[in-house]
Formats: C-alpha cells, structure tokens, sequence
C-alpha cells in the first residue's frame, strides 16, 4: 500500500462520523501520489499524517438571550488547520448543518484554495450551527457578539484571519467587527468582508461569483471558445449564484437558472439579477417572491436545475447538491463544462463520472478561489491603510484567476493526467505547503 494509500485508509477508520471530511480528504490523497513519489523525504518526515489533523480546534458554548427573552445555545467552532505559508485564513459558516466534520472539510479544502491563490495564507475555517434564517437583526447581534466574546480569544490579523460563508454576509461580519474592537481596542483587519465604510474591499462581495467567471473565461479561452451565446445553468441564489449570473451575463452568456432551499427558478430569458439582488439581498425572501414579480420566470418546488439542457452548469449552493443522476443528465443535454462556485458541490462519483465523459470540470478549490483571494486583498489594503479601486482590486482577481487556471492545467498536464483539473488543483496547492511544512521541520 502507497504511503497515500495508508494514510487515507487511516482517516477513514478513524473518522468514519465525519463523512464530508474523509470525502475531501481522501479526494486529496488520491490526488498526489506524483507529488510523494517525487519526495519520499515527504513520508519519513510524517507529513500527511501531519497535513490531515488541524493544528488546533476550538469548540465553545454561545448563550445569547432571543426576542422572547429566552435563553437560547448554540455551539461555535474554530478549525485552524494549517499556518505552513501564513496565517489561517477562511470562513464562518452558521447553518444548522454545522458540525466539526463539515467544517474540518470546509478547512481542509480551504489549505490548498489558499495556496493556489499565490497569496500568503493558512487555511481555516469556522462557524455555529445557529440558523440567520428567520431571526430578527437584534437576535443575529445578539448572537455574533457572544459568539466573538469567545472567539476573539484565538483570532487576529496576523494570526487567524476569519470572513463570511453560508449564513454569514456584511451584517453579520460587521456586528462580530464590532465586537471584537470592543474588547480588544484595536481597529485591525481582523475579519475580512467588512462594510466599505470601515476597512472593507470593493469588489470583496462580487469575488467568489466574478472569480469563478473569470476562471471558466479562462479554460473556454484556452480551447478556443467563449461564453459569448452560451446556456448556463446555476444553483443558490446567495452571493456566489448572484455575482455568477451577473458576471456570466456581462460576458455574453444566459444564465436561466437559480434555487434555494426551497425551490428554483427557471428563467428562459435570462435571469434578471437586479431583481434577484432585491428579492434575497434586500428583502431577504423566497424565490418565490422573484417568480411573482417577473412573468417569464417558472418556480419549482424541491430541486431541479440540472435537468435543464446548458452548454456550462455552475453548482454555487452547497457541499453534495450535483449527484451521479444530475451528472448523468447534464451530460445527456450536452453540458460541456461544470465549475464548482460551492464548496465541494458535486458527490465523488459524479465528479468521476463528468471527468471519463470528458467535461471540464473545475473543482472549488480552484473555481471559487476568488473570493478567498479578495480577502487577501482585503488584508494587504488594511496592512498598508489604503484601499484600491473597484477596477483595480476586479483586475487583480481576473489576474489571479487566470494564474490559478494555469498553474492547475499544467499540474496535471505534467502529471501525465492532462485536463483533469482535479488531479491539477490537488497537486498544485499542495506543493507549496509540503515544501513549506517540510522546511519548518517537525511542528
Ligand atoms: N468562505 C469563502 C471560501 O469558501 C471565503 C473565505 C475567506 O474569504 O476567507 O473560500
């Protein structure tokens, strides 16, 4: 058995109840057999045994009182996975769903989508299992600032560098800001996605959507193609979905699709974004709402997107929402690219299967790497006590998303796996850190 092999066989043993993590893990490991072939230094200095265990991990009560003055506790999480090339660095995601293996996935992927960005950061990754969804903004406030009361105790600009993910926007990055100055009496970036008016980056809200464009602009470029006419297919209607449709929209393409955890939408003319951004970023409703206000719009119950024929489909929801039977049926109507705007979006075998049928298929770590990219913009404005333009900071993503999409194609190109974007993302991000984690000795 490979020293990849052993390890990945460990880590399903042992944690067999956090299936979403030994999925991601085991997706890695598959992945980068070249990559230990090429350093058996690697084995004898333990590094994949040490690679799969977080650092550390925080795991804390959250009392907070609701609008019914009762008492209500919800448990907070911190997973800081790896510092080898800089401080960790990802999200916060309060979902009911959340428990430690998710968010052991969620920052397990988030090491190598950092490392492919080029910029300095770890990987991390946070949240609760509060629900946003409902809440008034006084019981969110009231939540968030208890959550930081604790938190705040293991983050820091130059330490962990926490932002927003599933259930964690502005409002609620800027009432944990609020906190944490209060209790440390410090003005730093400490959080990334803040409001414009207190250290936040343009174009931060845009980047996950706009990067995942730009990325799939880059592999259509390079097979002589674009997304000028082309059918696109998306799910969620969160930030991801919004700035996916409208960037895909700017660049020629019709993007006729939207869900939520609900239902979705089936637009033939185009979704229409302004009203999209006013139905969930403004009033914070059900689809159901964008369905009434626009008459060409179609609304489903339950889940349905990929049976509608598209030459690209861009999962932007969450973790294991495209299954074999979806994949099945997108190839069936002719899709020829899927790039992940999610976290691990697509199931293991239908990601096999769009790869032996030969769709491009551009794994999250890679595809939705803007948006963790931005916030490295975000840390380096707030370190020099600047901020850069719209234009400026939208240039610098199109240019880290086109370098992400190099480096992963010729990753794999060199491993003799050519247009297998997987296998490419895989090794390209874990050079960096193995190289890193090697040099820093036993740690
Ligand atoms: N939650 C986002 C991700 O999955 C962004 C993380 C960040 O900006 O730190 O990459």
């Amino acid at each position: 058995m490979s020293y990849t092999q052993r390890v990945a066989e460990e880590l399903k043993a042992r944690y067999a109840d956090q299936p979403e993590f030994v999925q991601a893990a085991t997706e890695v490991l598959d992945s980068i057999e070249p990559a230990l072939a090429a350093h058996p230094e690697y084995e004898a200095a333990g590094l994949l045994e040490r690679l799969v265990e977080p650092e550390r991990i925080v795991m804390f009560r959250v009392p907070w009182v609701d609008d019914k003055g009762q008492v209500q506790v919800n448990r907070g999480y911190r997973v800081e996975y790896n510092s080898a090339i800089g401080p960790y660095k990802g999200g916060l995601r309060f979902h009911p769903s959340v428990n430690l293996g998710i968010l052991k996935f969620l920052g397990f992927e988030q090491i190598f989508k950092n490392s492919l960005t080029g910029l300095p950061m770890g990987g991390g990754k946070g949240g609760s299992d509060f629900d946003p969804k409902g809440k008034s903004d006084r019981e969110v406030m009231a939540f968030c600032q208890s959550f930081m009361t604790e938190l705040q105790r293991y983050i820091g600009p130059d330490t962990d560098v926490p932002a927003g993910d599933i259930g964690v926007g502005g409002r609620e990055i800027g009432y944990m800001f609020g906190q944490y100055k209060r209790i440390r009496d410090e003005f730093t970036g400490v959080l990334t996605g803040k409001g414009l008016s207190f250290g936040g980056s343009l174009c931060r809200t845009q980047a996950t959507g706009y990067g995942l464009v730009y990325f799939v602009a880059t592999l259509l470029e390079d097979h002589k193609d674009s997304l000028e006419g082309k059918t696109v297919v998306v799910s969620g209607a969160g930030n991801v979905a919004i700035y996916a449709i409208e960037k895909a929209q700017q660049l020629g393409a019709k993007a006729v699709t939207c869900s939520d955890s609900t239902g979705w939408i089936y637009d033939p003319e185009g979704i229409d974004v302004a009203l999209l951004k006013e139905v969930k970023e403004g009033k914070r409703a059900r689809l159901t709402a964008y369905a009434e206000a626009r008459p060409s719009a179609q609304y489903h119950e339950g889940r349905g997107v990929w049976s509608v024929p598209c030459d690209v489909a861009l999962p932007c929801a969450t973790q294991n929402e495209l299954f074999l039977d979806d994949a099945k049926a997108l190839v069936e109507n002719g899709c020829k690219v899927v790039a992940e705007g999610a976290n691990m979006p697509t199931t293991r075998d239908a990601t096999e299967y769009l790869i032996d049928k030969k769709v491009a298929f551009c794994p999250g770590k890679a595809a939705n790497a803007g948006g963790v990219a931005v916030s490295g913009l975000e840390m380096s404005q707030n370190s020099e006590r600047l901020s850069w333009t719209f234009d400026e900071v939208d240039a610098r993503l199109k240019t880290i998303m086109e370098n992400i999409y190099t480096a992963v194609s010729s990753a794999a190109s060199s491993a003799g796996f050519e247009g297998n974007l997987v296998v490419g993302a895989n090794l390209a991000g874990f050079a960096k850190v193995a190289e890193a984690m090697y040099a820093q000795g036993i740690v």
